[in-house]
């Protein structure tokens, strides 16, 4: 086992080391020039994880970049399964087809390019889904949540990333910061989900739905 610097580098040696395709991707984002935002391998497990648990047949991943998050979400689907992951740059969804070839997981993943919130009304219709994995522009979280909360089946789950921006939301310093946190305070309010902030990587806020009795017992 090669050494490790970091609590995130320890976790993901242990329990999910990246394969060739995860790599690839991830250098492949790099020679095009997109930014380096992708999630943490540490996470990847995390979100496969959350996955299985609600045995997600569909979910829907809202900021495609170059396919680095969707490959692990991809990869936790049964062979029918699909991922619906939408993205408003064409260069960053053409680098994203790259890494599903790679990956071989395109007959799992459907690439919806435009902007999320376009889109995301016409998505309705192939629900309820299991999952809903945020992770595009902050100040467009609560409007993503919303629509996340009507199309996800009870017992779904939902998740959002850069929840804890490095700390910064204790602490907003530029708008995307108090977004974030504007956001937490939502998802912290929001009687449909019961939620928390798991804090891994850069924060992952989740919320599952709850079911008609859940709401009943436990308002
Ligand atoms: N989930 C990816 C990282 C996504 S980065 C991973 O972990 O691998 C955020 C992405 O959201 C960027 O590619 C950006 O182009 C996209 N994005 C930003 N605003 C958007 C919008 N309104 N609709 C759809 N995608 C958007
Ligand atoms: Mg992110």
């Amino acid at each position: 086992m090669t050494p490790t610097e970091n609590t995130g580098d320890y976790i993901s040696s242990l329990f999910g080391p990246e394969d060739e395709a995860l790599r690839q991707s991830r250098a492949e984002a790099q020679r095009a020039g997109l930014p380096d935002i992708a999630i943490d391998p540490a996470e990847g497990p995390l979100l496969q994880i959350l996955a299985r648990m609600v045995n997600a047949q569909k979910i829907v991943e809202i900021g495609t970049l170059g396919g680095y998050s969707g490959v692990w979400l991809a990869r936790a689907l049964p062979e029918n399964g699909r991922l619906y992951t939408l993205e408003a740059s064409p260069k960053h969804a053409s680098v994203a087809r790259t890494t599903f070839e790679r990956a071989k997981v395109t007959d799992r993943v459907t690439i919806i390019e435009g902007p999320a919130l376009d889109n995301l009304p016409s998505l309705l219709p192939q629900g309820p889904f299991d999952m809903v994995f945020i992770d595009a522009d902050k100040p467009s979280y609560p409007a993503y949540l919303t629509w996340a909360c009507e199309a996800l089946r009870p017992g779904g789950i939902v998740a959002a990333h850069n929840a804890l921006r490095g700390g910064r939301v204790l602490r907003p310093e530029t708008e995307t910061d108090r977004a974030m946190a504007e956001f937490n305070q939502l998802l912290a309010q929001e009687p449909r989900l019961q939620s928390t902030i798991i804090d891994m990587g850069d924060g992952l806020a989740v919320g599952v739905k709850k079911t008609a009795n859940h709401s009943r017992a436990n308002p």
